[in-house]
């Protein structure tokens, strides 16, 4: 049988790559984001407690009311604003799905979406399945700044949406007020989606405050934000997320997702819905990943990395050009092999190869782990 596929250039992820040659070398997994510690022991046991209480049917479509609720009072807490739970929210097998729903309900062959690199590497190829043209902006290290004006000028009356990701992967900037409000006029009064990738809301540091589109009103009306809980509760393996926007775009997103999944994992969904009643479990992280990201880079102070200091998260940056003069994808590969720390190149997040010397280790692990890591790659230099 003769097939064409339809993503022709697609690749086997980075992740994936980068996590079986950990497995191989048995070298300790700095790559792939995922935290090294178990999630909550009551989230566990909520988990257990509904699974085990005939919560095993299907949900409403866009997700079960009282985790939409939970959803609308958390936003309230922490953004100021007030979500409607009928209409504004649903809950997806994860952010990777919320994504994918709104370029599919959203995207139409031939439009462009814009996209800031280096991205997130889900979203490319996703707009490519609804036969859109992905425009990548390249932001710049080591700042990784946004020239707003230039985003402007890549605006035409083909582009649909613009992507845009705080706290950024990989690079661990974010995006603060002024960019929020930039983006805001580029798209004023335009038929432009912007599509926010907030998975890492709370994992962010030094005191900052997530700027989520859903704190900019006019803006919000232009927008779709997409979350995370394997984020938020060391939960990734379970893919549950949430997208938030204004009714007009939620109603077309829905219409898009009851034929995707119709609705995700059922008790899953009440425990979330419960863990939520506790603020704590949320306002308590950048503290608990703040510490990790500074032990991370401590450890590493008397070698020749040079840290990108993560604002948001768990991921840091170091520059290795002091050491080697390899790029970076074989770079992350010597040290998986030869060091024993798996790393993430960054050239996959970007469509054209900047040359940077650059690698991000995850810091979503325990404190021995990120010690024997550290004390690994002390080794080098
Ligand atoms: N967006 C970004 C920026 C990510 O880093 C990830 C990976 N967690 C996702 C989306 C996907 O999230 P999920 O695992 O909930 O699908
Ligand atoms: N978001 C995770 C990361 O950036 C990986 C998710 C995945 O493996 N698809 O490392």
């Amino acid at each position: 049988m003769q097939i064409t596929s339809k993503l022709p250039k697609s690749e086997i992820t980075i992740f994936t790559v980068m996590s079986a040659l950990a497995t191989k070398h048995k070298a300790i997994n700095l790559g792939q984001g995922f935290p090294d510690f178990d999630c909550d022991e009551g989230l566990r046991n909520l988990v257990a407690k509904y699974l085990n209480d005939a919560k095993n049917q299907y949900c409403p479509m866009p997700g079960l009311f009282d985790l939409r609720k939970a959803i609308s009072d958390k936003i309230q807490l922490t953004a100021g604003q007030s979500i409607n739970p009928n209409e504004e929210i649903c809950v997806t097998a994860g952010a990777t799905q919320a994504l994918f729903t709104a370029i599919t309900a959203f995207v139409h062959p031939g439009e462009e979406v814009i996209i800031l690199e280096p991205a997130y590497d889900s979203y490319i190829p996703s707009i490519q399945l609804a036969g859109g043209i992905p425009r990548g902006y390249q932001m710049v290290y080591p700042d990784y700044a946004i020239d707003w004006n230039e985003i402007e000028n890549m605006v035409n009356e083909k582009t649909r949406m613009i992507i845009i990701n705080t706290p950024h992967n990989p690079t661990g900037t974010i995006l603060n007020k002024t960019d929020l409000e930039a983006l805001e006029n580029i798209v004023a009064d335009k038929d432009i989606i912007v599509l926010s990738d907030e998975v890492y809301e709370h994992l962010i540091y030094d005191g900052a405050t997530h700027q989520s589109v859903i704190r900019f009103p006019k803006l919000y009306q232009q927008s779709l934000a997409v979350f995370s809980f394997g984020k938020t509760f060391h939960s990734t393996g379970w893919k549950m997320g949430y997208a938030v926007g204004p009714k007009h775009l939620m109603d077309e997103f829905k219409n898009v997702h009851q034929w995707n999944v119709f609705c995700v994992n059922s008790f899953t969904q009440y425990a979330l819905a419960e863990h939520l009643q506790t603020p704590a479990n949320y306002t308590t992280l950048p503290a608990f990943f703040e510490q990790k990201r500074d032990f991370l880079t401590n450890s590493l102070k008397d070698t020749p990395l040079i840290p990108k200091l993560s604002q948001g998260t768990f991921f840091q940056l170091f520059n290795y050009a002091a050491l080697s003069d390899m790029e970076d994808g074989e770079f992350a590969k010597y040290l998986t092999r030869e060091i024993g720390v798996a790393a993430i190149p960054l050239t996959p997040f970007y469509s054209k190869p900047t040359g940077d010397k650059v690698i991000r280790l995850c810091f979503a692990k325990k404190e021995e782990t990120l010690a024997v890591a550290a004390e690994r790659l002390t080794k080098l230099g």
